[in-house]
């Protein structure tokens, strides 16, 4: 007898730890290339010839989905020129178990991979109702007072909600999401960044950013103080810009973020997980390259996969 309630009490331990984990939140990447894409448009060099024929080797433009399976709610990161496929991609992976639209979308910054996407909300495509879009106040004034954008929100596609620099804003009792700023090229907007802070992880996402040096916060205790981080791997190396000096490119090389954390322990460099690659990055097409990151003991973000 004694035996039986002892194995009952086992398995029920096994149930609930699952049961709890399937509702705890995770991040899904759906798309991990530069604003660009990959393939790039009008490229026939190495970099894109294997990706225009092999449609595998294809990747969307940088974006996370956040879902609470608690609360049967997901939040999108960007709306990107691949926004059709991601939306797709989403529901195909949570096997339709979501709502189509996000419960809102979050957006870093004015340039072309990061908010166009959001056109396809608008009355010549999704028609969407009042899909709250998240953001800074230069990019909802930037949103607001310019066609097309400004339509979404005078018809109610989507709803501007103002963001403030490090405050949290609560989306779900077990998510907690704080913006914050970062030195980029600023023509039409502020740049952010986020972090998501959810009961079981805490991950941080900057997808562009200028060189580490000028960013006010120090990248080292950022990354120290998360699970996981996504960050800006636009260009490899310098041999991606022949004729520029690295100093000018206006964004970390990986191999810098790499020796920036050069003597940090494992633990601290697994977290990083280099995403928003420009298409002459190897990082996209290059066995060779990927292996000799994950080596060093950094990560890549995989399109499709699942960060929980
Ligand atoms: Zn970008
Ligand atoms: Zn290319
Ligand atoms: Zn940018």
């Amino acid at each position: 007898m004694k035996h039986i309630i002892l194995i009952t009490l086992f398995f029920l331990h096994i149930f609930m730890a699952f049961s709890q984990s399937d509702s705890l939140p995770y991040v899904i990447v759906l798309g991990v290339a530069q604003d660009g894409g990959y393939p790039h448009i009008g490229c026939q060099r190495q970099c894109c010839k294997l990706s225009w024929k092999n449609v595998e080797m294809r990747r969307h433009v940088v974006s996370l989905a956040l879902v609470d399976p608690a609360e049967k709610k997901w939040w999108l990161f960007e709306a990107t020129p691949d926004i059709n496929e991601q939306l797709h991609l989403f529901s195909t992976l949570t096997q339709n178990a979501y709502s189509y639209l996000p419960q809102g979308i979050f957006i870093t910054h004015a340039h072309i991979g990061h908010y166009t996407g959001l056109m396809e909300l608008g009355r010549e495509a999704m028609g969407a109702k009042e899909i709250p879009v998240y953001t800074l106040p230069r990019m909802a004034a930037f949103l607001k007072n310019n066609g097309p954008w400004g339509q979404l929100v005078q018809l109610k596609n989507i709803e501007l909600k103002i963001l403030n620099t490090d405050s949290i804003l609560s989306l779900t009792p077990q998510i907690d999401i704080i913006p914050f700023t970062v030195p980029h090229r600023d023509e039409y907007s502020e740049t952010a960044g986020f972090y998501i802070f959810t009961k079981n992880k805490k991950y941080v996402f900057i997808p562009d950013i200028d060189k580490w040096s000028k960013f006010e916060k120090n990248i080292l205790t950022v990354v120290k103080n998360v699970d996981i981080a996504f960050l800006d791997a636009t260009f490899c190396n310098a041999g991606e810009l022949p004729n520029r000096n690295m100093e000018e490119v206006p964004h970390p090389f990986v191999i810098e973020t790499m020796t920036l954390f050069e003597k940090e322990n494992i633990e601290v460099k697994k977290k990083i997980h280099f995403i928003h690659f420009n298409h002459t990055n190897p990082i996209l097409w290059d066995e060779g390259q990927r292996q000799q990151i994950i080596q060093a003991g950094f990560n890549i973000a995989i399109q499709g996969a699942m960060y929980k």
